[in-house]
């Protein structure tokens, strides 16, 4: 069904001016050695080193710029082992990234749910801002760090803790549930969290006839035309996904017909409408494994389409490129100087930590 209404920070006139709150802001350097700086020279013993690596993504990363990249590839492995650090890394990170130095890759619930289950005492988060918080709630007891805290998120910062006040005194008793792409200042006001992956199963296991769900109004209105829960939505969209155009997809489709097309929800409805299948990023990627479509668009940010090639090279990528400028933050040099700094930090008030942890592990206690 149609989504039962959307508001946006314009509907309400008593709105407190603010962004979310974010917490990992250049924090002091914790408890620790600075580590030397290894050599990143491009010497045999590195290149025969990084020569299973440079197999996992040959097809995506030309041969003359791997010795850029290798030695420092190389050094992050290195420091990783030394510190006793694990290394997450989203879908959206370069293949360098995502098939070289992480220890864990994936989507937004796959990597929340690893969080809960990483051993060591240091946890890298190759990804956006609101991701290294949620590995944070899940992991007090523990550093994480992200190369550039700067790596925000359209999504989590069109909403604030005091918007989802405003929602639920405007809609007393309707229950909020928040995608993943929030502050943890949103997901401490939150009954639940959920992601592409399981936003419909989350709004129904609510079984109440009407949810608040937020901040992505194209998720929603997806999620919407998924049940028969009415949903009301917030005004925020990914900046990366709502750019791609449903005439976009008709090019490709025009330009040749047996071309398979696939997108992820939080695209607009006419986009959606062209595809041949909607999934979040875990779901695509499984969809592309089990199909092997002979050529595919993949509409979703770019590096996840080079990270999909890299392991299924027979499968060709058309990509109409989107890059997502947060997610590109992250680089090989940054992960190195987290590594060897321990910064930057993400630290999160305990109280607020507490009730944010609430609402990911509701989701994440959900039986399937
Ligand atoms: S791709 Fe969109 S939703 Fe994901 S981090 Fe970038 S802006 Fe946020």
């Amino acid at each position: 069904m149609p989504i039962a209404g959307i508001y946006g920070p314009d509907d309400f006139a008593n709105r407190p001016q603010g962004q979310p709150v974010t917490s990992a802001r250049a924090a002091p350097v914790p408890a620790g050695p600075k580590l030397p700086m290894p050599s990143l020279e491009w010497i045999p013993a590195v290149e025969r080193a990084t020569a299973p690596l440079y197999d996992r993504v040959k097809h995506v990363i030309p041969p003359i710029e791997w010795p850029l990249m290798a030695p420092t590839i190389h050094a992050i492995n290195q420091l990783k082992r030394a510190r006793g650090a694990v290394i997450l890394a989203h879908n959206y990170q370069a293949p360098e990234i995502f098939h070289c130095v992480a220890d864990i890759g994936g989507d937004s619930l796959q990597l929340a749910v690893e969080a809960t289950k990483v051993k060591a005492d240091i946890i890298v988060q190759c990804g956006v801002h609101f991701m290294a918080e949620t590995s944070k709630l899940l992991n007090l007891d523990k550093t994480v760090l992200i190369p550039d805290s700067r790596a925000g998120c359209s999504l989590a910062a069109s909403i604030t803790g005091a918007d989802v006040r405003l929602l639920r005194e405007k809609f007393p008793g309707v229950p909020v549930v928040a995608y993943v792409n929030t502050s943890a200042e949103v997901k401490a006001e939150v009954d639940i969290c959920c992601t592409s992956s399981n936003a419909v199963q989350v709004v129904e296991s609510l079984n109440v006839p009407t949810v608040i769900f937020l901040p992505d109004r194209y998720l929603a209105t997806y999620v919407a035309s998924k049940t028969d829960v009415k949903i009301i939505a917030w005004k925020g969209a990914c900046e990366v996904h709502e750019r791609f155009k449903g005439e976009e997809l008709r090019a490709y489709r025009e330009a040749d017909p047996s071309v398979q097309i696939i997108a992820h929800p939080e695209c607009p409805p006419d986009v959606l409408a062209e595809a041949d299948f909607t999934g979040s990023t875990a779901h695509m990627i499984n969809w592309v494994r089990a199909e092997r479509p002979r050529r595919l668009v993949m509409i979703t940010e770019c590096s996840m389409a080079d990270n999909v090639r890299a392991e299924l090279p027979d499968v060709e990528m058309l990509r109409p490129c989107n890059l997502c400028p947060h997610m590109k933050r992250i680089t090989l040099a940054n992960i190195l100087e987290s590594l060897l700094t321990l910064r930057e930090e993400v630290t999160i008030d305990l109280a607020l930590a507490e009730r944010a942890r609430r609402s990911v592990e509701r989701m994440i206690n959900l039986k399937n």
